[in-house]
């Protein structure tokens, strides 16, 4: 299948109201380019130069998010352009983006990310954290940075079930939170569950581009 095909038949399947974020890491330009020509303008990194150096190369009506883990020394490089950040996992990085946010005279989109999985190694923060930071004034601590909404990974497993109760768990959460915006859940194994979770957005990559060697 080419990768117009494979995103036609992704698009095909999602809810109108989940948007498809194509994870593009590792994929070089003429692959990105194939999945832009077949209409996508949102795409998704998770290492900072990748993300710049597509930025610089590609076409700029494209919203570049950044999706994974995002060291505080490196927000600088990204803050002139990057729409979404998914993976905030701790305030300290908030303030950072607010900081470089404003340095360069915007107002970062931010997810929260959630620690769901039951892996030790996943970032974020708990429910509870979570919580305390959304009822906080972080919208006059941080005013260059604006919390749409949520960001979670299941834990790396074939049980089904295990998945869709970590979803689950998070879309009760997100529910509970109707001033954001953003469920930001799903990746190529298991975004079938995450939509049926309450996810508002899947970050897809194998799915179109085929296996990655990572
Ligand atoms: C790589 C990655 C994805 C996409 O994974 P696929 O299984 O290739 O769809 C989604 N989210 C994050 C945070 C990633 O790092």
């Amino acid at each position: 299948m080419s990768i117009k095909a494979n995103i036609e038949q992704i698009k095909a399947e999602l809810p109108t109201h989940v948007t498809l974020v194509v994870v593009s890491k590792t994929k070089p330009i003429h692959q990105v380019m194939e999945a832009y020509d077949a209409g996508c303008r949102i795409f998704g990194e998770n290492k900072v130069q990748e993300l710049t150096e597509k930025y610089e190369t590609m076409p700029k009506d494209i919203e570049w998010h950044m999706i994974g883990h995002l060291q505080r020394n490196k927000v600088k490089y990204i803050a002139p352009f990057v729409s979404l950040i998914h993976g905030v996992d701790s305030e300290k990085l908030l303030a950072e983006i607010d900081k470089q946010a404003k340095k360069s005279n915007r107002v970062i989109n931010c997810l929260l990310q959630l620690h769901i999985a039951k892996e030790e190694t996943k970032f974020g923060f708990d429910f509870k954290e979570a919580q305390t930071l959304l009822e906080s004034n972080w919208k006059t601590q941080y005013p260059n940075v604006h919390i749409e909404g949520l960001m979670g990974m299941a834990t790396f497993t074939d049980n089904e079930g295990a998945i869709r109760n970590e979803f689950e768990s998070l879309g009760d959460f997100y529910k509970q939170h109707p001033e954001l915006s953003i469920l930001s859940m799903g990746m190529s194994g298991d975004y079938h569950i995450a939509v049926e979770s309450g996810s508002t957005m899947v970050r897809i990559g194998s799915t179109i581009f085929g296996a990655r060697n990572d």
